[in-house]
């Protein structure tokens, strides 16, 4: 465990915390150690061999090692973060396959291994790049080739014809077998692109099906139980009022039976249309089951609520909804509790019930006001 932890530090330290950047830190870091061990043989060809200058792979060494941790020491930097390509694959190609084109001029007739660290290279380097940067880099790998063979041609002690067309031949292969390859990355890409494309929107359906009600849009029971309890806490914590309000449609069942169960619905779509539009837009209306409705009113007295109930009531009262033989008018009652500081959503649900409960019984098509008596207070009562 102890291990483990120091360990974590380490690879903190030398990758950093970030988890985008330890990637493209390690991919860095996997390119500079791939250079270090190229550079080790470039070493041993120049140690054993008379017709490869020690001078000029010493040199060699510096500038592609160097180059590379430059390169990793800006990207651990987080300096490349902005950049259009942050992992600077692009640059990393562009230096390797120079330095690959320079051992290749000094190597002397150990130059042979360079085309293999070449494919590598371009294997490598083709999962990151676009087809653009893949061709891109092509046309500078032959470039970079077409230079290094005719200055081997020239200043080589020992120049071989058919082995430098042979080397070449090898370049264009791995060039064309790079490319194919970063082809079906690319097409593999877009096909997985897609899909999560495809995921992401389903389940932005089902999170949409599963917060709101079919019928009417409005927010489902559950959704509007999570908002409640959101708001219960900013309610507590900044101490402005809220208010819970239960609606519910008189005599609904009479719609159903004398119009039928479509114009039922029907009405309950106009009836929640009606009454957001008579809300203020941060006030939340949802449907709490059949006809029955809860309305969240954050940051509101319980005198302003129930002048803003009054209002739905009377734009209830104003609505027609036309059917086959005329027009329905429907009329709604409505119970409103002032949540209390530390008390439950529950309880202030149950005291917004029984004001409801009492509009019904004083004949519906009213407002009426739970008494706002603390909790405490309550439970007493209900203990004597
Ligand atoms: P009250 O004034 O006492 O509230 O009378 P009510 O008839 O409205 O009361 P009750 O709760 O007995 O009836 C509610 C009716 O609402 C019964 C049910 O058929 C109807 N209902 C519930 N959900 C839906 C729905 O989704 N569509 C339709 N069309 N009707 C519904
Ligand atoms: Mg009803
Ligand atoms: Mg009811």
């Amino acid at each position: 465990m102890r291990t483990r932890s120091s360990w974590q530090r380490i690879t903190d330290v030398i990758l950093s915390t970030d988890p985008q950047r330890r990637t493209l830190v390690g991919m860095a870091l996997l390119a500079l150690v791939l250079m270090v061990c190229s550079s080790g043989v470039m070493l041993m060809v120049a140690a054993y061999s008379s017709s490869v200058s020690s001078v000029a792979v010493n040199w060699w060494v510096a500038l592609s090692v160097g180059g590379l941790a430059v390169m990793t020491a800006f990207i651990r930097s987080g300096g490349t973060a902005r950049l259009n390509d942050p992992s600077l694959t692009v640059p990393q190609m562009v230096w390797t396959i120079t330095s690959g084109a320079v051992a290749y001029v000094i190597a002397g007739d150990a130059r042979g291994v360079v085309p293999a660290v070449l494919a590598m290279i371009l294997f490598f380097g083709t999962f990151g790049l676009t087809v653009a940067e893949v061709i891109g880099i092509g046309v500078y790998v032959l470039l970079a080739f077409m230079c290094a063979v005719a200055a081997t041609m020239r200043f080589n002690a020992s120049p071989s014809g058919y082995l430098d067309t042979a080397y070449a031949l090898m370049v264009l292969i791995v060039l064309g077998g790079s490319i194919t390859l970063n082809l079906r990355i690319q097409r593999i890409r877009a096909r997985l692109h897609e899909k999560r494309e495809a995921l992401a929107q389903a389940l932005a359906v089902n999170r949409e099906l599963a917060t709101r009600d079919e019928l009417t849009g409005l927010a489902n029971r559950r959704a509007m139980q999570d908002l409640m309890d959101l708001e219960r806490r900013r309610s507590q914590r900044s101490g402005r009022p809220m208010v819970l309000a239960q609606l519910d449609i008189d005599h609904f069942k009479r719609v159903n039976d004398n119009h039928g169960h479509a114009t039922g619905d029907r009405a309950l779509q106009a009836f929640a249309g009606v009454v957001r539009s008579s809300v203020r837009d941060t006030d939340v209306l949802s449907r709490w089951g059949g006809e029955e409705f809860v309305l969240l009113l954050s940051d509101t007295r319980l005198a302003d609520a129930r002048e803003l109930l009054e209002r739905v009531r009377q734009a209830v009262a104003a609505m027609e909804i036309p059917h086959a033989t005329g027009v329905l008018r429907m009329t709604v009652s409505a119970g409103l509790a002032l949540h209390l500081p530390g008390d439950t959503i529950e309880h202030t649900l149950e005291r917004a019930d029984q004001a409801l409960y009492t509009a019904k019984s004083l004949g519906r098509n009213r407002v009426v006001l739970a008494p706002s008596a603390p909790r405490a207070a309550a439970a007493h009562s209900a203990q004597s």
